[in-house]
């Protein structure tokens, strides 16, 4: 589970379990503590849906001061439901990358906030304690059908050496079990994965399933060696909290987007 905290207005998730190493700061923030008026109320980071990009600039620079991370530290990429990952080799001159289109962040450098924006899909963030290495995974039901938490675990090894073992993640908010819908497409896809005997059950209607994705990817981290105890997920549905979350399946395409981050602060 994971628990809420504020830094100044910023009201943010965080986990036990990446809270005590000391070497990393990370954030699942909700969408309090911002100034984005209407559909993308209030802390949105997205400029892409029709939010005013002063006030998405405003809500960047809150987030800045609320974790003392200078904004041309926070990196964030263009998202695009894909499997494609970016590495980042170094802290100074990533920021030519950040147009990339890509759904997974990679790095061992310190001082470098990788982010994830999401509305209902899945953010995942991995932390290798041995080699200190950190990812930043973006997780829709398209990007668990191709296997991107997984991915994720073999990047880490092939890049930096780390072992599934030394892995820790967290899954942070998404929507949940009690509200994600889908129809035949998407159950076929992730079927082709593996493991959908847990993660669909029926849904109200004749071809329509209720999706786990939390526990999709969940799953996918522990085929991929993971130690299963070393796997946090929220416990928060972005559906079904409009107090707390953006949610596109609830609000539709006019609505917000929120930072979910984790930043190396130091070195090995
Ligand atoms: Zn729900």
């Amino acid at each position: 589970m994971l628990k809420l905290a504020q830094r100044g207005p910023v009201q943010y998730l965080e986990s036990e379990e990446f809270l005590t190493v000391p070497s990393i700061l990370h954030g699942f923030c909700t969408r309090i503590g911002g100034v984005s008026g209407g559909p993308y109320a209030t802390l949105n980071v997205s400029p892409r849906e029709g939010d005013p990009p002063e006030k998405v600039r405003e809500n960047w620079q809150r987030l800045a001061s609320a974790f003392a991370i200078p904004r041309e530290r926070f990196f964030v990429v263009s998202q695009v439901h894909g499997e494609e990952f970016l590495v980042i080799e170094d802290a100074v001159s990533c920021h030519s990358l950040e147009n990339r289109q890509v759904d997974a962040i990679v790095t061992d450098q310190p001082g470098v906030a990788i982010g994830i924006k999401t509305a209902d899909c899945a953010p995942v963030l991995l932390f290798d304690r041995t080699k200190h290495v950190i990812a930043a995974v973006h997780a829709g039901w398209r990007g668990t059908a191709l296997g991107i938490a997984a991915k994720a675990v073999r990047v880490m090894g092939q890049r930096y050496s780390s072992r599934p073992e030394d892995l820790s993640a967290v899954i942070g908010p998404s929507i949940g079990p009690c509200c994600y819908e889908v129809d035949g497409p998407v159950f076929k896809a992730l079927s082709e994965r593996g493991g959908s005997d847990r993660v669909f059950r029926p849904g109200g209607r004749e071809g329509r399933w209720m999706l786990d994705l939390p526990l999709a990817n969940r799953i996918q981290l522990e085929r991929a060696g993971m130690q299963p105890e070393r796997i946090f997920t929220s416990g928060f549905c972005t559906c079904c909290r409009p107090d707390l979350f953006f949610s596109h399946r609830r609000d539709g395409a006019k609505t917000g987007r929120h930072l979910n981050f984790i930043l190396l602060a130091r070195g090995k």
